[in-house]
């Protein structure tokens, strides 16, 4: 993996598309592709598609928990946002193996185009009728999930930090990762919804978002240095949008804390409807 990338549109986007295809149907799951095409940044007309896999469950209340599966066309983008997708694959897998009988269905989409735009989400709700978008009942979106030099981020559901706008319910789901860390003795704190991933389509629409983030360009403080281990100073993912984001650069300590917070909600949600 170390001289390729993912990016919407290439060869190594379709070979990454048929891996989590191939891990979803051994897993029972019917994935299915979700086509859509646009002009990139140099003009260029891109064909590519999204992968959306759901369990079953009643679609009134549909979960949609998402991670970008592109990558950037300079490096392998392997903590953005490969550790978004093992987190959700895993989870996928885990839900089939123990025969989760989800109340809502969970829909896990695999977005194409992010990196050039947030295009598979945005394609997603704008091609939603007025009934899939009130039976929508939440997002949760994973993008970055095992900085080198990362921390637990939430965003920030209730606006009680950054005051981002996210839609009403929003808060719920903040205040159900930041439970979870807090029980299992993990410190974790807000980061913004500054528009910047696949969540972005969904707080438009007026959908409850939510998510997690370990960080990229962001500084380390001392404070966090303290909470999390790391190197204050030294921005979170040396990395990011580098050729060097490559299996070298997984923080699997943090991927695993991460991808076990994802877990949690998704299951708390999958198994009973949201409150507002
Ligand atoms: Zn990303």
């Amino acid at each position: 993996m170390g001289g390729g990338n993912r990016a919407s549109g290439t060869p190594g986007y379709e070979e990454s598309a048929r891996y989590v295809e191939n891990q979803l149907r051994a897993a029972g799951y019917d994935p299915v592709r979700h086509n859509f095409s646009y002009r990139d940044g140099s003009g260029g007309q891109v064909e590519t598609f999204s992968i959306l896999a759901d369990t079953a469950g009643s679609a009134e209340h549909s979960i949609v928990v998402g991670g970008h599966l592109d990558s950037v066309r300079s490096g392998s983008g392997i903590n953005d946002n490969g550790s978004g997708v093992a987190a959700m694959l895993e989870i996928a897998r885990w839900m089939a193996e123990a025969n989760v009988e989800a109340v809502n269905r969970v829909r896990f989409a695999f977005w194409g185009g992010e990196e050039d735009g947030l295009e598979g989400s945005e394609h997603y709700v704008d091609e939603m009728s007025d009934a899939e978008m009130s039976q929508t009942a939440l997002n949760l979106n994973v993008d970055m999930m095992a900085s080198p030099n990362g921390v637990r981020y939430v965003h920030d559901g209730d606006g009680s930090e950054y005051d981002d706008g996210a839609p009403a319910g929003s808060g719920a789901i903040e205040h159900l990762f930041l439970g979870y860390f807090a029980e299992n003795g993990m410190e974790a704190e807000a980061t913004p919804f500054d528009g910047g991933s696949d969540y972005a389509a969904f707080l438009e629409a007026g959908i409850p978002v939510g998510g997690l983030f370990t960080g990229d360009v962001g500084i380390k403080t001392e404070e966090q240095e303290q909470s999390y281990g790391g190197k204050a100073g030294s921005s979170h993912d040396p990395c990011y949008h580098q050729h060097c984001d490559s299996i070298g650069n997984v923080n699997h300590e943090l991927l695993k804390e991460m991808a076990g917070a994802l877990a949690y909600a998704t299951i708390a949600y999958a198994m009973a409807a949201p409150a507002g």
